[in-house]
């Protein structure tokens, strides 16, 4: 085909997209958790030292520091609420992006959901193992290129609530599911996936601290420039196989990560 010819395909394919957005036929799901000073936060034992909430600042309110608007000041951690992880965040990625060096075309691409509510009911510390993943793909094929993996827990369905979305027992030990050592090994260094998503508070278990490397999904994604996104919601929303996701984190220039808004196109 000629350029021009080619260039004549793709705009079919935006205009169809554009079509079907207006009339219904794709539907755009919202997977953000609402941000606000009552949006649970990760939690690090002493000694480690925690981010702040978001919050507000009011500065003016239609009132004598600002008669005719309103406007706040915002005061937040980098990783609050629904965020992405950028390859700076951890120690294995240091010589990587920050949040504003990811490609964006990175962070647009196929999303493919592995439905693990019925494990993580059963078991609040549970792993996504490799095995679960080769389960998925013998029945809906291979992980996209350049995709997203978003494993649902059913953890979305705790997030208004602290104590039971964070899970932490007496002894202060967190319990919410993520990956073994092996699949976050193994996303990290040879899936072709761009990330993954996550509805609990961070992309490694509440147990990660004990597993070795600590950490792993951080410790494996993050060093292969691949990038982890949390506290989604509404995944039960999207099919196994077919949506694609958009990331819209702020380009923090030196950020190692940001609150983003992470939205799903869905053939309705
Ligand atoms: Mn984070």
């Amino acid at each position: 085909m000629e350029v021009s010819a080619v260039n004549d395909v793709s705009q079919a394919g935006l205009a169809s997209l554009l079509a079907d957005l207006a009339t219904g036929r794709t539907e755009v799901v919202d997977l953000t958790t609402p941000l606000s000073a009552a949006t649970p936060t990760l939690e690090l034992p002493e000694p480690f030292a925690n981010l702040i909430d978001f919050s507000l600042e009011e500065v003016s309110a239609y009132n004598a520091p600002g008669p005719y608007w309103k406007h706040h000041n915002i005061h937040t951690g980098e990783h609050i609420g629904t965020h992405v992880d950028a390859p700076i965040h951890w120690a294995t990625g240091q010589d990587g992006k920050d949040v504003a060096q990811i490609d964006p075309a990175r962070l647009i691409g196929p999303a493919v959901v592995l439905d693990m509510t019925a494990e993580a009911a059963a078991d609040p510390d549970f792993l996504v193992d490799i095995h679960h993943i080769r389960a998925w793909e013998s029945e809906h094929g291979p992980l996209p290129e350049g995709g997203w993996l978003l494993v649902r827990t059913g953890w979305d369905e705790r997030s208004q609530d602290r104590g039971l979305f964070l899970n932490t027992d007496d002894e202060g030990r967190a319990h919410s599911p993520g990956l073994t050592v092996e699949c976050a090994q193994w996303i990290g260094e040879k899936s072709p996936l761009s990330g993954i998503g996550v509805e609990t508070v961070g992309i490694d278990a509440g147990s990660a601290a004990g597993q070795q490397p600590p950490f792993p999904a951080h410790h494996y994604l993050l060093g292969n420039d691949k990038y982890g996104l949390t506290s989604l919601r509404n995944l039960a929303k999207l099919p196994p196989v077919g949506a694609a996701l958009i990331v819209a984190p702020l380009p923090i220039v030196g950020g190692t990560g940001s609150p983003a808004r992470v939205l799903a196109l869905v053939a309705a």
